[in-house]
């Protein structure tokens, strides 16, 4: 497969300025990209599409998927789910976020253990369409933290796994590993948002955090937190922590922690669902909707706070997170990109960054992810629009003339599959 795309604006992903390029695709990957002026033999024969007043940019990347997460309005509906309805529901929510421009996914926890590692499989072989996909275990939460709805004497599911202990800890990472996760996710604050474990405190222990990290990174894997109290956060970079999400309440010992390992670790705010929630609950008159939202205000306000001072300390922040809840559904997950520019105060270029090329290094793949750049993966996305005077295009999956992953164009389409692969038309 030999595809030119011809006289876009191509922005890279490095931050510097747009600039009217041709890009030549072979296969699955980007094999040259010069200044529109400049011939370019090696196109001759190749498949051409005139991407005039048409902005090329890399695939965007979700920092923090929930794909088994299908859009319920609370966590413990997840365990209602057979294993077979969750896959095909997981499945879908896949295409949604391949439909909305996001060409890869770092997880940060599924519903049921394997529900990644199926789905990644699945997507890799080439089975069925969806992003690049980083598997992440369950939450593995103590009892009664975030992710334990259970209760005693009600036959009763939730969506995280409690733990309590090293042993047991250890023994649970491990079965994790054994089914295939790339990452292991901890639960070790808990949640102003949520009911079952209504604030933010740290519940996990040093010791099961240690076990867990040295079991993990023992094989090579990677280990993300759940982390919205500034306890938590230390806990997290002092056990070597690889992605530390929230940080909503870090005091400043916490930001200069996490500022000494910011070439090792990456944050991720996950704000769409406190927006969403907050503009939900303003709408909502009872008593509980009153104090639920009395509750979210000091969260929004944290985290506001804390992911300014990050950005100015060069902390990498990735976009996106926690979609797949009633109130912040997948596949809307270029909203976050809006929430990066209104409330902690990024330009469009820093957000978008934020979605490319930061994406890429949560990757693993910074070297072939998140920038378009000659022998990196063509996960490209040609946009109607300008993202860079306003990021809101994005949302708008109409403004996609394609969404390209490993050289495979498709366009989105409103319904489900979600997506349509465009066949590549011989050249002439
Ligand atoms: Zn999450």
């Amino acid at each position: 497969m030999r595809l030119l795309i011809d006289n876009a604006r191509v922005w890279d992903g490095t931050g510097a300025a747009p600039f009217a390029a041709k890009v030549l695709i072979e296969d699955e990957r980007i094999a040259a990209l010069v200044p529109q002026a400049e011939t370019l033999t090696a196109a001759e024969g190749a498949e051409r599409i005139d991407a005039s007043n048409k902005f090329l940019m890399p695939g965007m990347i979700e920092g923090h998927a929930h794909l088994s997460f299908v859009d319920v309005a609370r966590g413990t509906q997840l365990g209602e789910l057979p294993p077979e309805e969750h896959t095909l529901l997981t499945m879908d929510a896949a295409r949604k976020l391949l439909g909305a421009g996001f060409t890869s996914a770092c997880s940060a926890a599924a519903a049921k253990i394997r529900l990644d590692v199926a789905v990644r499989d699945a997507i890799e072989s080439g089975l069925i369409d969806g992003p690049r996909l980083l598997a992440a275990s369950p939450e593995l939460t103590v009892t009664g933290g975030l992710g334990d709805g259970r209760r005693l004497h009600l036959h009763q599911e939730s969506f995280g796994i409690a733990v309590d202990g090293a042993d047991e800890m250890l023994r649970t990472v491990r079965l994790c590993l054994r089914e295939g996760v790339d990452i292991v996710k901890l639960n070790i604050s808990g949640d102003t948002g949520t009911e079952s474990a209504p604030n933010e405190a740290t519940v996990m222990t040093d010791g099961e955090i240690a076990v867990a990290v040295e079991a993990v990174h023992g094989i090579g894997r990677r280990v993300a937190a759940h982390a919205r109290a500034s306890e938590s956060v230390k806990r997290s970079v002092r056990h070597g922590v690889d992605i530390i999400y929230h940080c909503d309440f870090a005091d400043s010992e916490a930001l200069d922690m996490l500022e000494g390992v910011k070439d090792r670790v990456f944050t991720g705010p996950a704000i769409g669902l406190v927006v969403n929630r907050m503009a939900q609950l303003r709408g909502d008159n009872t008593p509980q909707g009153r104090i639920f939202l009395e509750r979210l205000k000091p969260l929004y306000e944290a985290t506001c706070r804390t992911h300014a001072e990050m950005k100015k300390r060069g902390i990498r922040i990735v976009v996106g997170g926690d979609y797949g809840f009633a109130a912040n559904p997948q596949g809307t997950n270029a909203r976050d990109l809006e929430h990066f520019v209104t409330h902690f105060g990024f330009s469009a270029s820093e957000a978008l960054q934020a979605a490319t090329r930061t994406g890429g290094e949560i990757m693993k793949r910074g070297h072939e992810l998140g920038q378009i750049k000659p022998g990196y993966l063509a996960d490209l996305l040609l946009v109607d629009g300008d993202p860079l005077s306003d990021v809101r295009v994005l949302q708008d999956k109409n403004r996609f003339a394609f969404i390209m992953k490993g050289g495979a164009r498709y366009t989105p389409c409103n319904a489900a599959p979600h997506i349509r692969r465009v066949e590549a038309t011989p050249p002439a």
